[in-house]
């Protein structure tokens, strides 16, 4: 059952706004089973929508559209669907009244222009928007289904999963959702990875297929059973078999973080952590702060992004600035030594490195970030050699911090 996504709106083609609203329902149709055919992304005019629209209706069962249902002039898109069906809008009181409660919820009093907002396809089964005032709408036409909905992605995604999907379902009970695995690897790249699970691969029945997805510093690795994959094939099974292979790395499956499974594990051995952050400006913190209940394991971060505030607050030595440099090992040591001096925590975390562009010399360039993490008696140290932007050395390098600690309480708790 394929679908066609069109996604409107200037903002899109100049790259003012990225489009989300294709992606997320390509991902969200693909588990429940449809199978995606094209996405198209068009101006705010009637002829580009028009002509779209003809192309997209040829080679799919269901052609989905995003924006453009506002009240503004620039939003066109009903009118142009509308025409194109051989439809016309009329005055829908359904969605006039909508249009009111919304407004009157904000305390506000709609426009005259909401009054023409209110206007529907005559032949449109209106879908129920209960986050903003444009209504969805649902047209059938010759063999397709043409759904148009608002582009404020949040609305979107609410109208496609409250209305959009159940009816698609009952219109389609004998689809079957794609299954996915997914587990979560930190401290190894993709081609080791791969090596590690060559046999499992090879081994993969028909309609099991293995993909690896690699992003800052982690890989992910997916595991999908398609819909013609035999019955007979337990795809849990065969997660546990790739498991099997590659654990040492895994730190979580399904919808998970670093942070969040680096949380778990602090939680489920008691354990207090803190942070000493110079290049990373505390965005280690951010990360780890980002899980709610990290108060039960996080104390807090010391950001000494200065060498005097590394001295005062961290008890780093001058003479080891001097002689080493704050992007060093030494500096990274003194600095975690420091902070479990300071804090009550049992585990830290601490970073020095050179985030760039700026700020780089022969012998550290940048991207060259040291890391320590661990506890008064055991310590575990590691050189990154990255080249990325500014924002990319700062997430990469806090990613692998946190995946170091998790490494370290993995082995030592
Ligand atoms: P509104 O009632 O807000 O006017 P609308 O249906 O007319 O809704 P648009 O005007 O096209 O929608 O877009 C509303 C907002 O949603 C804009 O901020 C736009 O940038 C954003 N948006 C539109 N389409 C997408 C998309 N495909 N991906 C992400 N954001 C989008
Ligand atoms: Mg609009």
């Amino acid at each position: 059952m394929t679908i066609n996504i069109i996604t409107i709106g200037d903002e899109l083609l100049i790259g003012q706004v990225i489009d989300t609203n294709s992606a997320w329902i390509g991902r969200a149709a693909n588990l429940k089973g449809f199978n995606l055919g094209q996405i198209f992304t068009v101006s705010d005019e009637y002829e580009a929508i028009q002509d779209t629209l003809s192309v997209a209706i040829k080679g799919a069962y269901i052609v989905i559209l995003t924006g453009g249902l506002g009240p503004t002039k620039d939003d066109i898109s009903k009118k142009a669907i509308a025409e194109y069906l051989g439809d016309h809008l009329v005055h829908s009181e359904r969605s006039w009244t909508h249009i009111q409660s919304m407004f009157k919820k904000f305390g506000r009093k709609p426009l005259e222009m909401h009054k023409e907002q209110a206007k529907m396809p005559a032949k449109a089964e209106l879908l129920e928007n209960k986050m903003g005032t444009a209504m969805g709408m649902w047209m059938e036409h010759e063999h397709t289904i043409i759904i148009s909905l608002p582009g404020v992605p949040y609305e979107m995604k609410h109208i496609m999963a409250e209305e959009v999907f159940p009816r698609l379902q009952v219109r389609f009970p004998k689809l079957r959702a794609i299954e996915h695995r997914t587990l979560h690897t930190i401290g190894i790249g993709e081609g080791q990875l791969a090596e590690l699970l060559e046999n499992f691969e090879t081994n993969l029945p028909d309609g099991l297929k293995l993909a690896y997805l690699p992003s800052l510093g982690k890989v992910r690795l997916r595991l999908s059973k398609s819909q013609t994959c035999s019955d007979s094939v337990d795809i849990d099974n065969w997660k546990e078999k790739m498991r099997s292979e590659v654990d040492r790395y895994v730190f979580g499956e399904g919808e998970t973080s670093i942070s969040e499974s680096l949380g778990s594990l602090l939680k489920k051995n008691n354990l207090q952590l803190a942070t000493a952050e110079s290049c990373t400006g505390g965005f280690i913190s951010h990360m780890i702060t980002a899980v709610s209940g990290s108060s039960a394991y996080f104390q807090g971060t010391i950001v000494s992004y200065s060498n005097e505030v590394k001295m005062s607050m961290l008890d780093v030595n001058e003479q080891t600035l001097i002689d080493h440099g704050a992007v060093s090992e030494a500096v990274v040591r003194e600095m975690l030594a420091g902070l479990l001096k300071k804090m009550p925590a049992e585990l830290g975390i601490a970073i020095s490195g050179v985030a760039g562009p700026t700020g780089g010399t022969k012998d550290k360039p940048v991207g060259t970030v040291w890391i320590a993490v661990g506890n008064k008696e055991k310590v575990k140290v590691c050189l990154l050699n990255i080249s990325k932007s500014r924002q990319k050395n700062i997430e990469y390098s806090a990613t692998r911090a946190l995946g170091l600690l998790w490494q370290f309480v993995k082995a030592n708790y």
